[in-house]
């Protein structure tokens, strides 16, 4: 009785690729299915994986792929330990080389402001009406800061105050210089309670750079 299932057996499993009927199991239909092929994420071969969302050809190549997500985990987490570290007067220092970078963008068709020199051969600065030192809430406002000649106006002018004032004054109107003479302003703590508003500030910055087809500085 055994010897006859088993010859049926054996014969249906020898017709078996005729009639398509899986050859040990159902499951044999499953494994034939297989995922198309990909290309391995390390190595860059390409290869039958064996299921949908094996990335690698191979454990040699698993193993690489790892290793390399570790140590992007490890980077992130150096990175953030890092700019927790940072004081607040590095990251405004930060901050200040991309509005700098911005002003000197903005102001590019403009001349000095104090001395309106238009000579194309000497260095420009973003110079700042009132100083960083003695108004630091004012060193990231946009009207307090302009291109200013380097050598002559911003170093050794000691910013031309004077000259600056009249600028201003012509630029904006007076309503605006008394407003920047003004104490009505938000300290910078006030202006930037976290280490995070900083950085996103610093993203907008890089971001209105990049919009106008100049690579941030930092
Ligand atoms: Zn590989
Ligand atoms: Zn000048």
């Amino acid at each position: 009785m055994l010897r006859l299932w088993q010859k049926f057996y054996y014969r249906m499993r020898y017709f078996s690729h005729l009639f398509n009927i899986p050859k040990n199991n159902g499951l044999s239909k499953l494994k034939t299915k297989k995922p198309r092929k990909k290309r391995c994420k390390v190595c860059g071969d390409v290869f039958q994986p064996e299921r949908p969302l094996t990335p690698c050809c191979s454990i040699k190549c698993a193993i690489e792929l790892t290793r390399r997500q570790n140590d992007q985990k490890q980077k992130k987490v150096k990175t953030v330990k890092r700019k927790e570290l940072m004081t607040r007067s590095q990251w405004y220092s930060k901050l200040q080389i991309l509005v700098n970078q911005y002003v000197r963008w903005r102001d590019r068709d403009q001349p000095c402001c104090t001395c309106g020199t238009t000579n194309q051969h000497i260095k420009y600065d973003a110079g700042h009406f009132h100083t960083t030192g003695a108004r630091p809430e004012l060193r990231f406002e946009l009207t307090n800061i302009h291109k200013q000649c380097s050598q002559k106006c911003n170093v050794y002018g000691s910013g031309m105050r004077k000259e600056y004032q009249t600028f201003i004054i012509d630029k904006y109107g007076m309503d605006h210089f008394e407003w920047l003479e003004s104490n009505d302003h938000k300290s910078l703590k006030e202006q930037f309670p976290t280490w995070q508003d900083i950085e996103d500030e610093m993203k907008r910055y890089r971001q209105l750079l990049r919009d106008v087809g100049i690579k941030p500085s930092i």
